[in-house]
Order: structure tokens, then sequence, then C-alpha cells
């Protein structure tokens, strides 16, 4: 039990690279947050060494007592904070939690209907080589060429053209509330399940800033790695007619034993998750979100080609469009890193760019929201961005880096670590 620096001092040299990678720079990758340390306590835990397949009360090994209570905290907090009939706690990952989805609510060569990645949808949607694209017959619907915005009568038009047998709702970038009312009308004329990806934004849903896609859907799965801002990994929660349906396709359809350390910290951000602080939290993420895209749609920006999709967001993430600016999406990225800001480029609807160099820039404002910056800070941010994207290859980078390590230093990550 020597410590891990003993052990493996290349291991403990990356975790320590990485503290300081995160304490030195900004992060604005929109799915990406800084867990609390109790977070981190719960997942560093013994809990990791133990095996407990099935669910608490109906396991398949013994010895789960203390396991059991950890996961049904999990379980009455999320179903709690988000008002719903059944909740899964054991999904490892996003990923795994919406290949549970589907593997619940259809079979092999059944039609789905999602948001196209290329305009905001994730992989597990109906990408290509994704499980979801392999396994089912996939149809897209998109968001609208001059408002980029989802058209809820495009939405209805594709569905009644495709008749799929589930209608996905949500998205890994997109800076609009969806109108969760309006998907499950459709899928009710078309005879489809409803199933809502709140991965990105249930932190805000949580807080009630974003309307809830719960009473709606018949399925609703996330992570909590992301806006809530817990340990990676994922849940689902369901209405009653499909709980078993789903418990049976997350253990043992997609996963033998749960990482009984992560559930335990998903109760740990749930509970926190409840909290005022928690609400204030999500507030001033949105805000700074607002902040930035207001920023990078005043004219000196614009001018130089650059601007934001949608005009503005109403969510933790502004998406910003390069494809008329000098820069693309790899050397935007490339540009703040090098100035201390870490974003990641994404491809823009119809953009002419392959994938791996895009037009466009996600940038998220919830890690530094938990890092505590409010609006002051974020005025400094957005203008540290905008100065970049304008200016191009021209930009003194060593102006911008000493303005960010000055926000650094105000704003200590992890002091106690
Ligand atoms: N769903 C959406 C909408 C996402 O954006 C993501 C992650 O980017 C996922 C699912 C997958 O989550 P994970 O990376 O935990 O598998």
């Amino acid at each position: 039990n020597a410590p891990l620096a003993q052990v493996d001092p290349e291991i403990a040299a990356v975790l320590d690279g990485e503290l300081a990678r995160q304490r030195d720079t900004l992060e604005m990758i929109a799915s990406e947050n800084f867990v609390p340390t109790a977070v981190l306590e719960a997942q560093g835990s013994v809990l990791t060494n133990k095996y407990a397949e099935g669910y608490p009360g109906k396991r398949y090994y013994g010895g789960c007592e203390q396991v059991d209570i950890a996961e049904n905290l999990a379980k009455d907090r999320a179903q709690a904070l988000f008002g719903a009939e059944h909740v899964n706690v054991q999904p490892h990952s996003g990923a795994q939690a919406n290949a549970a989805v589907l593997h619940a609510l259809i079979r092999p060569g059944d039609k789905i209907l999602g948001l196209e990645l290329a305009h905001g949808g994730h992989l597990t949607h109906g990408m290509k080589i994704n499980f979801s694209g392999r396994l089912y017959d996939v149809a897209g619907y998109g968001v609208d060429p001059t408002t980029h915005r989802i058209d809820m009568d495009a939405v209805r038009k594709a569905a009644l053209e495709h008749q799929p047998d589930v209608i996905i709702a949500g998205w890994s970038a997109y800076p609009r509330q969806l109108d969760f009312a309006a998907f499950r009308e459709i899928a009710d004329e078309v005879g489809a399940k409803l199933w809502v990806d709140m991965a990105h934004f249930a932190g805000l849903v949580a807080a009630g800033l974003h309307p809830s896609p719960v009473p709606y859907a018949d399925v609703t799965s996330s992570t909590v790695h992301k806006t809530i801002g817990g340990p990676r990994s994922g849940f689902i929660l369901t209405r009653e007619e499909y709980a078993k349906k789903i418990d049976s396709a997350v253990f043992p359809g997609q996963q033998g034993g749960p990482l009984m350390h992560v559930v335990a910290a998903k109760a740990v951000a749930f509970k926190i998750a409840a909290s005022e602080g928690f609400k204030e939290r999500q507030e001033r993420t949105v805000r700074g979100a607002r902040i930035i895209a207001d920023r990078l749609t005043q004219s000196d920006v614009t001018d130089a080609g650059v601007s934001v999709l949608t005009g503005g967001t109403d969510v933790h993430l502004a998406l910003v469009d390069l494809r008329n600016s000098q820069l693309d999406g790899q050397q935007a990225e490339d540009l703040l890193h090098d100035a201390g800001i870490t974003v990641n480029r994404n491809a823009v609807p119809f953009d002419p760019r392959p994938p791996r160099v895009t037009s466009g820039l996600r940038i998220g404002t919830p890690a530094l929201a938990t890092r505590g910056f409010g609006d002051t800070e974020f005025t400094e941010v957005a203008d540290i961005i905008a100065t970049a994207l304008k200016d191009g290859a021209t930009a003194d980078v060593d102006a911008l880096a000493a303005r960010v390590a000055r926000l650094t230093a105000d704003f200590p990550l992890y002091p106690n670590l």
C-alpha cells in the first residue's frame, strides 16, 4: 500500500500535470465540469472493489448491504430531482445509457429519427459506425438553414415521411431549448416512442432553468458529468411502463457489474444538485454563455467574419460560426489553446470543411461557473475570446495569455489538493 508516487511515478506525474493544467487554463469545453472533492472522495474509494450485479435487494453477489444503500440513495435523489417514475443509475456512461434505451424500446432493424450528427446530434443517435447506426434504420432531421434552429414543422414532416419507431430529442451542440410538448405530439401522431437525451442540459433542468422533458418523454437519458458536474457516467429516467425493460436492458443487457464507487459519487452529485448553491451556479452558467454570445455578435467581431449560430444562446454554450472567418475550427481551437483557453472545434450545420477541421467552435461555461466565475469574469473571458478570434493570425497571444493567467490566479481550483 505504498503511495502512487512510489508505485507508479509516471502515472503520478500525469495526475500532477493534469491538475496543473486544469488550474492554469480556462476550461470551456461545454461537456466538461469540475467535480467537487466530495465526488472525488466517493469515486476514489473502496467501493471500487465491490461486485454488485443486479439491483438493490436483488443482487447476484453477497456483501452488497452497503452498496445497496448507496444505489438507493442515488436513485431516490435522482427521482426527486427530476420527478421521474423510475430511475436507473447504473449506466457506466452516456453512450451506454443510450444503448440500453434503444435496446429496451425497439428491436434491431427498427427505425429511429434524431437530430443529424452534423447539425448537433450525438453519435448514439444514429451515426453510421456507432452501434445506433449499425443496428437500427436511421433517419434524421436537421436545423433550418437560415435560422439554424430546429423547426418543429420540419421534424413533423420527417416523422410523417419516415414513420420512426423512436423519435430522439436531444443534442451535443445546439444553443437553444427544445419544445418537448411538440416532440410528444409528433411522436403520438406517428405512433413513435419519445426518447429525450438531456445529457448536456440536465443540470439546467435540475435547476429549473430549462423545461423538463420528463413529463413528455417515455424515456429520458443523461450523463452526470456535464452541467450536473458529477462523476463521468450516465443514468436513465423512465415511465413505470418501461421500468423493467430499461433495468434489464442496462443489466444484463448492456453491462455486468455496476461501478459502485461511481454510483455512490452520483448520489453525492444528485444531493448537491438539489441545493440552492447549485441553482445559483447554473444561473451563472447560463448568464456566462449569454455574455459570450453577446460579445461575439458585436460588430468588431462580426466584421471579421465570426458569428454565433442562432444569434445567441438559451443554455450553457455558444456555437461560433467561422465559415466566413480567416480561421477554421482547428486554427481557432489552437489559437485559444495557446492563450490558455480550452474549447473544442465543432462542425457547424452545412459545414464546408471536413469534420477533422470544421468551421466552428463550441464554447461552454459550466466548468468556469463551477470555478466561481460570475458576470465580471465572463465578460473578461468573452473579450479575450473575441479579441483572439477577430485578430486571428495577428493576435497578441502573450497579452491574451496574461489576461487568462490573472483570471486563473484569482480563482484557485482545488486549493486543498
Ligand atoms: N448524449 C449526448 C447528447 C452527449 O453529448 C454525450 C457526450 O458527449 C453522450 C450522450 C455520451 O456520453 P459519454 O461520453 O458519457 O458516453
